[in-house]
């Protein structure tokens, strides 16, 4: 009888297992074009192909954002912490979420247990320059798409964690890894395809941005950043890029850089690709004079065929380490397709994204030194005094002149997301304000030694605080407020309906500022610092927000003098997700 009773109960809990369960569809085309509109689910990096990362929710709000507390939370596990740059991905119930050291986890969003998880096998030698990060993935189909630090696609079965299939993007020992979130956008020629770039720029790799076939990952076109260099399109060479030899005299173009690391974003209205390019290799700009293109530049590709439709440099002949890989945030400016980007280099562009016309220019950190302004044209007004000086004019030949730049090379913004508000009609731009002493050695190229001719050290620019977040508006470049925060600033930004703006500190807080006035409304601890992007969505009419917090990246590696002062943060690797007690809610 016992036995009976307990067979009746397993059966009745295995049927309500089964139908708790989360009915996962596939996600599709119109699904991730549709992804900024949906509050359901989040299903692209950069909540929508735009990337302008808000959320039309409001059930949180200014006025009762104090009470929101956590859901649940799960740690991603192991020894392997590190720093945690990632985007979470949301549908049908289940979270999707990349972590250090290449690996994936499925979650449960109503639990926060675990479904599955899938750890990349690393071999030795893998060569990340700013940690073992990993930016996100794409989710498509069945499908999660991701990239590894050994410079491989992988996609792996949604349901299961199990690998569908896994390509080489090329080889990790020459420097190349994969750490940003992957794109899928349409292509009548194709279908769909995914777009990546590569990383590596410190090692002189030649930037490119690629499309694969999304079912298989069988390389469609690929498109190379540097002059000189010529494109595939469907299994033959296609076109130059540039003229060889127009901004790059000698052979350096063939080792250039322009590393296209942080991927980019696709905007449907225009059908373009928006990809940003790295710093030029070496960094001794005195090895390349002319402007050497496509370095620190954005881009806009036609999906259909990898060709560039325009080109727009933020920093021509660049000498800094002034990535322009920033995110393009595609927005309406009363009435005009625009787009901007918070450049490395300090400035805020606004561009016209129909054709790259350069429409403004605004500095949003303080003390800019590398340039006197952007000049009416769109092109940087140099001080030749303020450029790190030429190593041969040295009276040993080992050093030149050293500078005292900023920003530093790491930026006056670097990878984290900048979002945009509908409401507002603001940009959130996570900023630091840190410049570096600067100077140039004499450098060779070596296959997979780093390709510097250069040396630094960071240096904070105030004395209380150097991360800024801050409130830009794209049609003045006027600053509407600013929120300054004592380490730097290293994680996205979330703007929200609700007239709210979330985003994490290296200190360990997920904070809620007033998108209007920047006045923080609520904070929590993680126990260690965010460096990842906070997402928000819909579930059973409950809005909720994620954040993973786990501290790192490129600023404890690289930081010089900075890094020192913020080398007691605790590292972690948890996902948190938030929620309005009910009652609240109702409210
Ligand atoms: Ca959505
Ligand atoms: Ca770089």
């Amino acid at each position: 009888m016992n036995n009976l009773k307990w067979l009746a109960t397993a059966s009745i809990a295995a049927i309500s297992l089964t139908l708790a369960a989360p009915a996962i569809a596939d996600v599709t085309m119109e699904d991730i074009l549709n992804d900024a509109k949906t509050p359901g689910d989040v299903v692209t990096n950069g909540m929508g192909t735009q990337g302008q990362r808000y959320s039309a929710l409001k059930t949180i709000n200014k006025d009762n954002v104090g009470s929101l507390v956590p859901a649940w939370t799960m740690s991603v596990g192991g020894e392997k912490m590190r720093g945690q740059e990632s985007q979470p991905l949301v549908k049908d119930g289940v979270m999707y979420m990349t972590g250090s050291y290449s690996r994936v986890w499925a979650i449960d969003t109503k639990t926060g247990h675990r479904i599955w998880e899938y750890a990349h096998r690393l071999p030795e030698g893998i060569m990340p320059c700013c940690d073992v990060v990993n930016r996100g993935g794409a989710l498509y189909g069945n499908m999660l798409i991701y990239g590894t630090l050994d410079a491989k696609l992988v996609a792996l079965d949604i349901k299961t964690g199990k690998v569908i299939w896994s390509k080489e993007v090329d080889d990790f020992k020459a420097g190349y890894t994969e750490t940003a979130a992957p794109l899928i956008v349409p292509s009548k020629a194709f279908g769909p395809i995914l777009v990546t770039g590569v990383s590596g720029g410190e090692f002189g790799v030649i930037g490119r941005v690629e499309a694969r076939k999304v079912a298989d990952g069988e390389l469609v076109w690929s498109r190379p950043t540097i002059e000189g260099h010529v494109g595939m399109l469907a299994g033959k060479p296609s076109t130059m890029t540039g003229k060889k030899n127009e901004t790059w005299p000698g052979d350096l173009w063939q080792t250039g850089g322009g590393a296209t690391w942080l991927g980019g974003t696709y905007d449907p209205e225009t059908n373009q690709l928006f990809f940003g390019v790295g710093n030029p290799a070496p960094w001794n700009s005195h090895m390349r004079p002319g402007d050497n293109k496509w370095s620190c530049s954005r881009i806009a590709i036609n999906p259909e065929n990898g060709e560039i439709n325009w080109g727009y440099q933020t920093t021509p002949n660049d000498g800094w380490d002034y990535d322009g890989v920033n995110e393009v945030v595609s927005f309406d400016m009363n009435g005009t397709k625009a787009a901007a980007t918070a450049d490395r280099n300090g400035f805020f562009y606004v561009l016209d994204r129909t054709n790259g016309k350069f429409l403004s220019a605004t500095p949003f950190v303080k003390n800019i030194t590398w340039a006197k302004s952007i000049g009416a044209d769109g092109r940087p007004v140099y001080d030749p005094a303020n450029r790190p000086g030429d190593p041969t004019k040295s009276a040993d030949g080992k050093k030149g002149t050293a500078v005292y730049s900023v920003p530093s090379f790491l930026g006056g913004k670097n990878w984290m997301p900048m979002a945009y508000s509908q409401d507002t009609k603001l940009f959130y731009v996570p900023s630091n304000e840190w410049g570096m002493d600067l100077w140039n050695e004499p450098i060779a190229f070596k296959k997979g030694g780093a390709y510097l001719g250069a040396g630094f050290t960071i240096k904070p620019t105030f004395e209380d605080h150097i991360g800024s977040l801050k409130a830009i508006d794209p049609a003045t470049g006027k600053i509407a407020w600013e929120v300054t925060n004592k380490a730097p600033l290293w994680g996205g930004v979330l703007a929200t309906a609700g007239g709210l703006v979330f985003y994490g500190t290296p200190e360990g807080e997920l904070k809620a500022v007033d998108a209007a006035t920047g006045k923080q409304l609520w904070a929590f601890n993680t126990g260690s610092g965010i460096v990842g992007s906070p997402i928000t969505w819909e579930q059973d009419g409950e809005q909720l927000v994620s954040v993973i917090s786990g501290w790192g990246g490129a600023v404890p590696l690289w930081g010089g003098e900075v890094a020192k002062t913020i080398a007691n943060l605790p590292q972690g690797g948890m996902v948190w997700t938030f929620k309005m007690p009910k009652k609240l809610a109702a409210n």
